[in-house]
């Protein structure tokens, strides 16, 4: 593979956005529920003469909220127009999206790719639906219209990835958005996101974009990855060979690692497109704008644990992996002030503890509040509770209900730190070990951990090691 070559990409990418109803009707979008094949479908859906389309509340209140999440301007009025073009899984005829005026204009993602902040621009975000599904068996094609007219996002990006890890990080980022803000679960296993990718290649030091080939529906990160590596491989060595490259379409078949040519610049289809004249300009309020915004993205937060928190990059990344995470992190740290133990609670106690579970638990599960488990690491900072029980009182609070506090004192967890009385013990301890003392100044100081032990058994376990160990060291000579 030559270096002079650079790869410039631009992603289309489909999210399906997770309405109750589908964007035109009142039947249920719910298509991994669907138990079998053409149920979730009714006259508008189905395309009869006649009906209309009625544009669902649901798919507009999440298509904006998914637009603030990829910080784009909302626009206060949007069209939806007419594609047209025939296929047995298109009831309809034409399907409804919005080429001139899309729902949202600009915006970009943030995210870090191989340890650097990067920005990829969006160009615009547009509303449509989806066809039905063809089910190809024995010979025949079935056609299942469970699917027709679900709601899609299509996001589409300015040419701004230069490499495969570029394309996956936004991807990765896209997912994280998109749960975030509610409007997709974006699970590419279940083509809830997937990608088209523009790519097309250049010498380093070219300034113009050379023709560029659109691979389609590839799905999957590692499908994704695959099908980049080979169409720059393929590019590549056309331009070496002296030729050029077709402005086209290409399929991307996993099965064999290779594309295929599906359609060319040439006989590109007429889509006929023009306004619906069955729906009305989409106008919305200022007021249903600004309300649905979100003011911290997951990037935003990754950012500040590391910058104002001092956390560890993968620590950062993984409190502000998804929302649910992310607030009851926030949560922690407001009432203890401590974000590097809040962290150190969430990443390794709290998630060994579901790990360790037979069925797989979340922070979701836990059956106290979560100001009990922030209680329990005040608890540990006032050196009332040892690090080590209060995962006990964890686990108890994770299982049971209750409050930090009356599980400490019922578990007889709760550390004593009255300095006079710890002091006494430890003048009694080193009182009856005189022959001990003595190996100690010796040099035998080894026989350090013995006196602790001696006097956390005289204390029953009850007061606090850290303590004696340091009036142990004041009353021993070094
Ligand atoms: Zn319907």
């Amino acid at each position: 593979m030559s270096s002079k070559y650079e790869i410039v990409m631009g992603l289309e990418t489909h999210v399906r956005i997770k309405s109750k109803t589908k964007m035109f009707c009142s039947c249920a979008n719910a298509l991994e529920l669907a138990s079998e094949a053409n149920i979730n479908v009714c006259p508008v859906c189905m395309g009869f003469p006649g009906m209309l389309p009625t544009l669902s509340s649901g798919v507009v209140d999440l298509a904006v909220r998914a637009s603030h999440a990829l910080r784009s301007v909302v626009q206060e009025t949007s069209i939806f127009d007419r594609k047209s073009y025939f296929y047995p899984d298109l009831p309809m005829g034409y399907q409804i999206t919005q080429l001139y005026q899309p729902v949202a204009m600009g915006g970009e993602v943030k995210t870090m790719v191989n340890g650097e902040l990067r920005t990829f621009r969006i160009h615009h975000m547009h509303i449509e639906n989806d066809a039905g599904k063809l089910v190809h068996s024995g010979g025949k094609t079935l056609c299942d219209y469970n699917r027709a007219g679900s709601p899609l996002m299509e996001i589409v990006t300015e040419p701004d990835f230069r490499s495969k890890d570029d394309v996956l990080g936004y991807l990765e980022e896209l997912q994280k958005l998109m749960r975030w803000c509610g409007a997709s679960d974006a699970d590419m296993e279940k083509w809830q996101l997937r990608c088209d990718v523009n790519i097309s290649v250049r010498l380093q030091w070219e300034t113009k974009f050379r023709n560029r080939v659109e691979l389609k529906n590839v799905n999957g990160f590692a499908s994704i990855g695959r099908a980049i590596d080979a169409e720059y491989t393929r590019q590549v060595e056309i331009y070496e060979a002296g030729g050029t490259i077709d402005q086209e379409t290409r399929g991307w078949s996993d099965e064999r690692w290779v594309s295929t040519p599906m359609r060319s610049k040439e006989d590109a289809m007429d889509y006929r497109y023009f306004p619906d004249p069955d729906l009305p300009p989409l106008h919305l309020t200022t007021e249903f704008i600004t309300s649905r915004e979100i003011r911290e993205l997951p990037i935003d937060r990754r950012l500040r644990y590391l910058e104002e928190y001092k956390l560890i990059d993968d620590d950062a990344r993984i409190l502000s992996e998804n929302i649910i995470t992310s607030n009851f992190y926030e949560e922690l740290v407001n009432i203890t002030k401590d974000p590097k133990k809040s962290c150190s609670y969430i990443t390794t106690i709290l998630f060994a503890i579901f790990e360790s579970h037979e069925t797989k638990l979340s922070l979701t599960d836990i059956k106290a509040e979560t100001k009990e488990i922030a209680r329990v690491i005040q608890l540990v900072n006032a050196d009332e509770l040892s690090s080590t029980n209060s995962k006990i009182v964890i686990e108890k609070l994770v299982f049971e209900w209750g409050q930090a506090d009356s599980w400490v004192d019922s578990l007889s967890l709760r550390q004593k730190n009255d300095l006079g009385a710890l002091e006494s013990i430890v003048d009694a301890v080193l009182a009856e070990s005189q022959a001990q003392v003595e190996e100690y100044k010796s040099g035998k100081i080894n026989l350090f951990g013995f006196f602790v032990g001696q006097c956390m058994k005289k204390s029953a376990g009850q007061w606090n090691p850290k303590i004696f160990t340091d009036i142990i060291k004041k009353k021993l000579p070094n």
